[in-house]
């Protein structure tokens, strides 16, 4: 039985309780596991500066009130910096990365200097021509630097690598020489995460659409690595009327906010459920019937607007 080799999971960072639009995220990534008869996993992206402690139980309840389940303990990112720092080891010792200490801005008044912009995104690549003497004057300045992916051939600069996606077919995307550690020594995210994914034996990853222009980026890393990337599955962001990305402004849109409004945990899953084209369930028990019956095919490739609830006359006149 061989969709039993499938490994998905659900990597959100704890730095707020999920929205509508992450709930649903979460929603496919275990709707893909699961219907291919496979293991989910959760893993806590905590390495963040704005990580908030209460935010991992928090997201690990709204989660299983929607039917939701995992396999084994979650993990968290904070845990494992010892398998981040051997994969920057190895790639520093293949003289493969390099420092850098340009700030934001400079980073930006590159990108848009005028011997050609850069891709968009793109860094420039300016530390990795720095003489030994400019290095040396920069690291004396005190600004700790970041730790750089050499990743195209010297004087090439960012190249482009093609990944195929399961919902969105071949996606071509620039591979510069991202930050694999930032200048206060943590792991970066692009690196992290495929550390893990290929760690934790990750063969299939759902996530939102916002991530499809770092995927290049992370299948090129995985091949210097040696390792395996998975497949990828791409899902539209759910966005409010306006067409922005979904965010806690946009009114009652985490499960606690619904609950406040007098709905269930049910009703907050059968919205999500019709908004992916599929019919009610009667309990958050009947998930795992959908999961038998999931067909990725039939996914919407739109975004999800989500209209809020218009408040009904008498809740208007008080
Ligand atoms: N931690 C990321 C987020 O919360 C997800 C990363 C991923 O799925 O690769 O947006």
């Amino acid at each position: 039985m061989s969709p039993a080799s499938t490994v998905g999971r659900w990597a959100p960072s704890p730095t707020g309780d999920l929205h509508l639009g992450n709930l649903r995220t979460a929603l496919l990534a275990w709707l893909f596991a699961r219907s291919a008869g496979g293991q989910f996993l959760w893993r806590f992206e905590d390495l963040d500066g704005a990580v908030r402690p209460q935010f991992y139980d928090s997201q690990l309840r709204d989660v299983a009130a929607l039917g939701l389940d995992w396999d084994g303990e979650p993990v968290r990112q904070s845990d494992r910096l010892d398998l981040y720092r051997d994969a920057i080891a190895d790639l520093r010792q293949r003289d493969l990365t390099y420092e850098c200490f340009c700030t934001r801005r400079e980073i930006a008044e590159a990108a848009a200097a005028p011997h050609g912009p850069s891709p968009e995104g793109a860094y420039p690549g300016t530390c990795r021509r720095l003489s030994r003497a400019e290095r040396e004057r920069k690291r004396a300045s005190g600004r700790p630097p970041a730790l750089r992916l050499r990743a195209g051939a010297d004087g090439v600069g960012p190249t482009e690598l093609t990944v195929a996606d399961r919902q969105l077919g071949d996606y071509r995307g620039i591979v510069d020489d991202f930050v694999l550690q930032r200048g206060d020594g943590t792991p970066a995210y692009n690196l992290a995460v495929v550390v893990d994914d290929a760690a934790q034996s990750v063969t299939e990853i759902v996530r939102g659409d916002d991530l499809l222009p770092s995927t290049p980026r992370q299948v090129h890393l995985a091949h210097l690595l040696g390792l395996n990337p998975p497949t990828y599955a791409h899902v539209p962001l759910v966005l409010n009327p306006q067409s922005q990305r979904l965010a806690k402004r946009d009114g009652a849109v985490t499960l606690s906010d619904r609950l406040a409004l007098g709905e269930t945990p049910l009703d907050v899953l059968n919205l999500l459920l019709a908004s992916l084209g599929f019919e009610r369930v009667e309990s958050v028990e009947d998930l795992d019937m959908v999961g038998q019956h999931f067909d990725p095919a039939s996914l919407p490739r739109q975004p999800w607007v989500y209209e809020p609830p218009t408040p009904s006359p008498a809740a208007a006149q008080e």
